[in-house]
């Protein structure tokens, strides 16, 4: 007999980025079934780095694959800001004992395949979890005691519920509330990943950092414990536009933006690889995502500029919060609406910070000599009282 709120039928999760398999993960571990949907042929991120700060950490430790992000990242000893014209460190924030004593994990850096790769071998090692890919999710109902999910081979999934972790484009959240296109400030970033040994020694540096110029910035940290160099640039360009389902970034417009950048950024430039690009969205921040048996998690819910690297830490939390709320709480309706309820200030609050941040990389005169002259008599730990909130991350899930 199925239970008054359908418990037999599993939890439907759409999409296999690094949101869906979290959540997939995380709903598993609280001894829920879950079908997970995903469009492609295979799971796969783009082999480039990402940072996760602390409260990533939180995150992969309440997901069990904590050990084994760890074996995989790269730490490095500071956060370093530059400007980019006068090639001067103009702030040096210390990541070290103090930093992990505040916030109790490392500020981390890690290939994207890597952290997929590992919340996926935990979710396979699961009984719980179904995963079908070559299955892109085109429709969806609520009807009223389960979700019926359509997918274009035409097959139908009975859920008890869905999670829509379908990213920034939001066909679910457009199914759900009505088509709204992403802003964007039509930045866009073009990406390096080099191995190490390829790189001047004077040119490589173990910490992150980040040269911001005028309607620039330029990026560069180790991965993979120190085997890869990771490097992007990002330029406005507002002509940059889709072409066969990716953009392309274009190697001259890139040399002519960052013509009278520094000699370090104009030698690691080289290493820009132009084939690929992305335009930075982001989306005003929201206080819905959930419709009855169906809500939002990651891009989908908050797709966020990349400016303090918290977006897939998001999606990460939203994956461990959501799992909790459902356990807690004996109807889907009331457990969407309270993981709703529970994110969507810190959430918003990343989305407007990143702005924040945004604007101050890519000061232009007055502004950027006054972030020049704070940023240079500020205390190193300024950042992280700064970001303490961010860093602090959820509740639970704390050091080892
Ligand atoms: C240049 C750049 C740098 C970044 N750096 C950082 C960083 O340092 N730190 C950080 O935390 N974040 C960073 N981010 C943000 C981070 O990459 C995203 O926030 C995160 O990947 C979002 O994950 P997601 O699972 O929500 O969405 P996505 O990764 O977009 O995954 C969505 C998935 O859903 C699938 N899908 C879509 N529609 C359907 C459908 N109809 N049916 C089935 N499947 C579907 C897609 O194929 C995809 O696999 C960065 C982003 C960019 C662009």
């Amino acid at each position: 007999m199925p239970s008054k709120d359908n418990t037999n039928l599993p939890i439907i999760v759409v999409g296999g980025g690094i949101g869906g398999i979290a959540t997939g993960l995380a709903l598993s571990r609280k001894g829920h079934a879950v079908q997970i949907l995903e469009q492609a042929a295979e799971l796969r991120e783009i082999g480039a780095g990402i940072q996760m700060p602390p409260n990533a950490f939180k995150a992969f430790k309440a997901l069990g694959v904590l050990e084994e992000i760890q074996r995989v990242a790269a730490y490095p000893e500071r956060l370093v800001l530059g400007d980019m014209m006068t090639g001067e460190a103009v702030f040096q924030s210390p990541i070290d004992e103090e930093f992990v004593r505040r916030f109790g994990y490392r500020y981390a850096l890690l290939h994207r395949g890597d952290v997929l790769e590992a919340l996926l071998r935990a979710c396979q090692a699961s009984p719980l979890v179904k995963l079908a890919t070559n299955s892109k999710v085109v429709k969806f109902d609520d009807v009223g005691d389960r979700v019926l999910v359509t997918t274009a081979d035409d097959k139908t999934y009975e859920g008890r519920a869905m999670v829509a972790c379908d990213g920034l484009w939001w066909e679910s959240r457009a199914a759900l509330f009505g088509r709204e296109n992403p802003s964007t400030d039509h930045y866009v970033l073009c990406r390096g990943v080099v191995p190490v040994k390829d790189i001047p020694q004077e040119r490589y540096s173990q910490s992150v950092t980040m040269w911001g110029g005028p309607e620039l910035d330029f990026f560069h940290y180790p991965l993979r414990r120190d085997e890869i160099f990771n490097i992007g640039a990002s330029y406005r360009d507002p002509s940059v536009k889709f072409e066969n389902g990716y953009p392309r970034g274009n190697r001259d417009t890139m040399m002519e933006r960052f013509r009278d950048a520094c000699p370090h950024v104009k030698a690691l430039l080289e290493h820009i690889d132009t084939s690929r690009a992305w335009i930075l969205y982001d989306r005003p921040p929201l206080k819905e995502w959930s419709k009855g048996r169906v809500t939002l998690l990651g891009d989908a819910a908050h797709p966020t500029y990349v400016y303090i690297s918290q977006g897939a830490c998001m999606a990460l939390e939203d994956a461990v919060v959501l799992a909790e709320m459902v356990d807690r709480h004996s109807s889907i309706e009331d457990a969407f609406r309270a993981y709703q309820h529970e994110r969507y200030l810190r959430t918003a609050r990343i989305q407007l910070t990143s702005r924040q941040f945004g604007e101050i990389y890519h000061a232009v005169g007055v502004q950027r000599e006054l972030r020049n002259h704070l940023l240079a008599t500020a205390n190193p730990r300024a950042l992280h009282d700064t970001l303490a909130w961010v860093f602090s991350g959820i509740s639970g899930g704390e050091a080892a």
